[in-house]
């Protein structure tokens, strides 16, 4: 095992009959299993969870559909003996020599001001606690002609990215970081569509105007879907993106607001199938704005355009702990020897929780539903009994996850 590394993902047979088994070793000699199934018929992409611990979710996705014995593996979780959230199996020899954890590039993207006090949040005393449950997060998901054509025209294949895509980002809003006494709530994701768009979205600069056009704000506020967030994802290069950030107003733009053209986000596509982590923590950064979450950091210009130096940054505090430098989905990467990713930092809850206030002091309640934790299969009803009928129900995937409802046979 290398120094450098403190823990080990790899593949391993599966004791309980699951889609997927991992196991992780750690630098003190122990080791955990990972079960998975898969969430779709192809087989490559891959919910999951470590066996001795339900509640650590895991998400694995491979650029093989199905996977194979020999597939590289793209392995996402969060666990106090691993340094970052990326844990990958490199061993196809096209790839081998890629980083188990991918080098994180300097985000290209917009700058915002920062409102006043947000710089060094001084602590305070919410009178509304999250809900123990988190949240549901209803969220319409659009690709851009480029990343269609980026897909062989495919719309099969361009959807299947962004699910992967999306299997990666969810995991940084269902792991609970703590600061002191503030908890980073769960948010799930719910997923009303994933539709093609017939238009390629500009790139670069001309990105940032389109995103603040009446065009795209006219599209989205007319879409048939009801949502909380419109999320488009387009072929870029440069992985940027820009989001309607809530700039710490209880009516301003993002999720809470009534115009749904104001509660949207464009998130890049790198082009490269092994970004998928990559590009999937812009799609969870983008959405963090929309929940009024500022970057972990303080530009020295205070405010747009970006600057020719992305890292060029200040400290941005809560109760005199820094939030920046610390590769927390809000901040830039930018010293990919030293920064893991990680989730969130005690700026980002404070945001969140701030503004969570603020909706409730104004209008009584919050505007995104609290996640519903009663018993249900994840799997159809009918699947559910076919499998217990099986034995199924003596396996975790099945107990746990797939179909708790019907091998717990709980009541609702
Ligand atoms: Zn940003």
């Amino acid at each position: 095992m290398p120094q450098n590394e403190d823990c080990v993902v790899s593949y391993t047979d599966c004791l309980h009959g699951e889609d997927l088994c991992l196991q992780v070793d750690f630098t003190d000699g122990g080791s955990e299993q990972i079960v998975l199934g898969s969430e779709t018929d192809d087989h490559c992409i891959f919910d999951g969870f470590f066996l001795s611990e339900p509640e650590r979710t895991v998400a694995a996705t491979s650029p093989d559909c199905p996977i194979k014995p020999s597939s590289d593996l793209h392995v996402t979780f969060r666990h106090p003996k691993c340094k970052g959230m990326y844990n990958n199996i490199y061993q196809s020899s096209e790839n081998r020599e890629y980083p188990k954890r991918p080098v994180p590039k300097p985000m290209k993207s917009h700058f915002h001001k920062m409102p006043e006090g947000r710089q060094n949040i001084t602590a305070s005393n919410f009178t509304y606690q999250f809900p123990s449950t988190g949240f549901d997060l209803r969220m319409m998901v659009f690709y851009d002609r480029g990343f269609l054509q980026q897909h062989y025209h495919n719309k099969y294949y361009a959807r299947q990215t962004v699910q992967k895509l999306i299997a990666h980002a969810k995991q940084t809003y269902l792991t609970q970081d703590k600061c002191q006494y503030l908890k980073m709530p769960k948010v799930h994701f719910v997923i009303e569509d994933i539709a093609a768009m017939d238009w390629s979205f500009p790139q670069g600069e001309d990105m940032y105007d389109y995103f603040l056009s009446d065009e795209l704000w006219y599209f989205t506020r007319n879409y048939h879907v009801e949502a909380d967030l419109y999320h488009y994802i387009q072929y870029n290069p440069d992985g940027s993106g820009i989001a309607d950030l809530t700039e710490n107003k209880v009516d301003g733009p993002g999720v809470c607001n009534p115009d749904r053209g104001m509660r949207k986000a464009i998130s890049g596509w790198t082009g490269d199938h092994n970004d998928v982590q990559y590009n999937g923590g812009t799609f969870a950064h983008e959405i963090g704005h929309t929940l009024n979450m500022h970057h972990d950091f303080v530009h020295p210009s205070g405010m747009n355009p970006p600057s020719e130096d992305m890292c060029d940054r200040g400290d941005r505090y809560w109760n005199g702990v820094s939030c920046t430098w610390m590769a927390s989905v809000m901040d830039y990467w930018c010293d990919s020897e030293k920064e893991f990713y990680k989730d969130w930092s005690c700026c980002s809850i404070d945001d969140f929780k701030y503004l969570y206030n603020k909706r409730i002091q104004k209008y009584g309640k919050y505007c995104l539903d609290t996640h519903s934790n009663t018993c249900y299969n994840e799997e159809t009803d009918g699947y559910c009994n076919y499998k217990k009928s099986r034995g199924y129900c003596d396996y975790a995937y099945y107990y746990h996850k797939a179909c708790r409802k019907t091998c717990k046979q709980c009541s609702t």
